[in-house]
């Protein structure tokens, strides 16, 4: 399954700007087949543990993580980009190339101790995923694993979770 996860994905020269390759999950995302792969094998990244909540990242990361929650009877928790979730919310930002992004996640989302998997489609930087799991520790998550489907794994991301397991199914 992770060779044919990994022929499908399809890399998009100079998008969204000259210079980035990017991987389009989408054609993962429209067979049947190919997207319940991806799922079941974000699913083994729980380790088989039982997961209060499911928290998945704005916007492609919400598609995975949803149907992780939904197999693993788990909650569903997003984590926005600022401004678009209604209630109170913690917020944490992170440095882009050029100035900086913040995400939020609801306070009231996740319990303190509370069982958490991070689900994400694809571990670049991994700004996005520390800011992330920098909300979770506010709300007093206890995070099992931090997921991706694909990780980049040259930008060495990983590092910036040191204290959180990483689990990604591709690798590039
Ligand atoms: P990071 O913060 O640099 O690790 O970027 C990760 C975030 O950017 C994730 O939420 C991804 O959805 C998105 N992202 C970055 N590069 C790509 C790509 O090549 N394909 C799909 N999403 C990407």
């Amino acid at each position: 399954m992770v060779e044919r996860l990994k022929s499908a994905i399809r890399d998009v020269n100079d998008f969204p700007k000259p210079g980035i390759v990017f991987k389009d999950i989408t054609p993962i995302l429209g067979d049947a087949a190919l997207f319940r792969g991806a799922i079941d094998l974000l699913c083994e990244t729980a380790g088989g543990k039982e997961i209060d909540k499911i928290v998945g990242i704005d916007a492609r990361g919400f598609i995975f993580a949803a149907a992780v929650a939904d197999r693993l009877s788990a909650g569903f928790v997003p984590v926005r980009k600022k401004g678009k979730l209604p209630w109170r919310c913690h917020e944490a930002s992170y440095a882009l190339e050029y100035g900086e992004a913040t995400v939020e996640i609801h306070q009231d989302a996740v319990k303190p101790g509370e069982k958490v998997l991070l689900v994400d489609d694809l571990l670049a930087t991994g700004g996005t995923a520390a800011a992330a799991v920098k909300l979770l520790d506010k709300v007093g998550a206890d995070v099992i694993a931090v997921s991706f489907l694909i990780e980049l794994s040259f930008l060495k991301g990983r590092e910036k979770i040191p204290s959180h397991e990483v689990k990604s199914i591709l690798h590039y």
